[in-house]
């Protein structure tokens, strides 16, 4: 507290006679008495540093209580909470990537409310495992012989390298030496498994030699990593897993895949091609393929395993499987995604990620149209709002060229400039994001679900109501 002269406290109000305000005191049944006072308390102190800094705050009633309350509001508010993603960017690290298939929602209620048989066998009426509740159906949807989930792809990358190349050498070609947003380098991660790197080829070629010449009694893997969140293009050779696997199989050692993304079905009648499926991989041979579970799965976070047996046994018997564990919620939810896949159409239009990167440019723009009409009859005079052509992109670390052609709403609000617009709708309620491109404000319709509208524009009528 800042010491406070006499003619500063006898201009502020005392708490006792605050909290007796009667627009005061009937907050407390929002907050509980204690919940208040801190609030008020704040609210004091904070016009307390401003009266000793010579400012001219305005102590009337009606001011202090709507301190109070905007104190109150804040509080009340969680941290983490639901943002509208105008940004079309559908797989987007920053907004949690994929959201949930419905179809998710009764088993995560089940398993959060309820006990389950996480790790008990019914029919046996013993202690089971976790990861049996995935690993058949994982193996039938990919034809993988064993399988294993964890909390991440990073954790599956640092479990497997861990489990199988501790104390040998790992050859990666030079060109996939990845650095996948900030903590997840595969130098590192090799250093921290207690691997060994060996680098071949160079940035741009890598060659079936370059992998045969590394060859050394102390190798334990082939590793291929995906190049999620770049590409190299122009004169360019690399090696294919069948290669690598061939390669591999001469001298007894396993080839591993990390996949990235890692897709169950092959997009390439929507316009999503260039990538590898997982069946694919598993086809050529891989012997580890390891991907993310909340990418192009469109599952929760998680680390999905796949591989020969008596790896993902290794794996399972590894001490790093406990601090890496898949958590019940998240497994509940991955079950009830994966199940999707047994019939690919349904899991196309019930996995929201597969079903914002597949939606056709005619449904875009006829949902663009419906939004657009909807919006209108809702916001004000002061908005201008019209539609355009633009791109969106997959994200995730899936198809680093990829430009999806979208529809974009482009919205003015009179007396604020784009910029102000997108810095203002990051703090209303709920956030909206969206994207700033040649001085317009604009929302890939991609990404924002018809059921946002009404939320959509109660944002947008804060705009001007907005407080800096
Ligand atoms: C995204 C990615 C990872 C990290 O996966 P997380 O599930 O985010 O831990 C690792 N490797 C590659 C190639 C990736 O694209």
């Amino acid at each position: 507290m800042l010491p406070s002269t006499p003619d500063i406290r006898s201009r502020l109000p005392k708490m006792d006679k605050v909290l007796a305000w009667p627009e005061i005191s009937s907050l407390q049944k929002i907050t509980g008495h204690s919940g208040l006072k801190n609030a008020v308390r704040s609210v004091l102190e904070q016009l307390r540093t401003s009266l000793s800094s010579n400012e001219q705050p305005d102590l009337s009633p009606d001011n202090i209580s709507t301190m109070v309350l905007a104190r109150i509001t804040a509080a009340a508010t969680p941290s983490l909470r639901r943002v509208i993603n105008g940004s079309g960017v559908v797989i987007h690290t920053n907004l949690g990537r994929s959201l949930l298939p419905v179809a998710a929602e009764a088993a995560l209620r089940e398993t959060a409310f309820s006990y389950s048989n996480l790790e008990f066998d019914l029919e046996q009426g013993e202690r089971g495992e976790r990861y049996v509740h995935v690993e058949s159906l994982l193996c039938e949807l990919t034809g993988a012989e064993a399988a294993l989930v964890v909390n991440n792809n990073a954790a599956a990358v640092m479990l497997a390298l861990s489990s199988l190349a501790q104390g040998y050498e790992v050859i990666v070609s030079r060109g996939e030496l990845v650095e996948i947003g900030g903590s997840f380098r595969i130098p590192e991660v090799m250093r921290q498994s207690g691997a060994t790197l060996v680098e071949v080829g160079t940035t741009n070629r890598t060659h079936p030699r370059d992998y045969i010449n590394s060859l050394t009694e102390h190798t334990a893997l082939l590793l291929k990593v995906h190049t999620s969140n770049f590409a190299i293009t122009g004169f360019t050779a690399e090696v294919d897993v069948s290669t690598m696997v061939k390669i591999g199989r001469e001298s007894g050692i396993p080839t591993m895949v990390d996949a990235g993304s890692g897709s169950l079905i092959d997009l390439s009648c929507f316009g999503i091609v260039g990538e590898a499926t997982v069946q694919q991989y598993i086809q050529s041979g891989a012997d580890i393929v390891t991907f993310s579970g909340d990418k192009l799965l469109g599952g929760p976070q998680a680390g999905i395993i796949l591989g020969k047996a008596s790896f993902i046994e290794k794996m399972k018997r590894h001490q790093l499987l406990r601090p890496l564990r898949i958590d019940k919620l998240t497994l509940a939810a991955l079950e009830a995604t994966l199940r999707l896949y047994r019939d690919k159409d349904k899991a196309l239009v019930e996995i929201p990620t597969l079903r914002m990167l597949t939606i056709s440019l005619e449904e875009l723009s006829a949902k663009s149209r419906r939004m657009l009409r909807r919006l209108r009859s809702m916001l004000s005079d002061n908005f201008t709002l019209s539609l355009s052509d633009g791109y969106s992109s997959p994200g995730g670390g899936s198809f680093p060229l990829l430009q999806l052609p979208s529809r974009l709403i482009d919205i003015a609000v009179k007396g604020y400039t784009p910029h102000r617009v997108e810095e203002i709708l990051r703090k209303t309620t709920p956030p909206i994001v969206g994207r700033l491109h040649k001085d317009r404000f604009l929302l890939d319709v991609r990404t924002v679900s018809e059921s946002e509208i009404s939320l959509l524009a109660d944002a947008l009528l804060q705009v001007s109501d907005y407080k800096p």
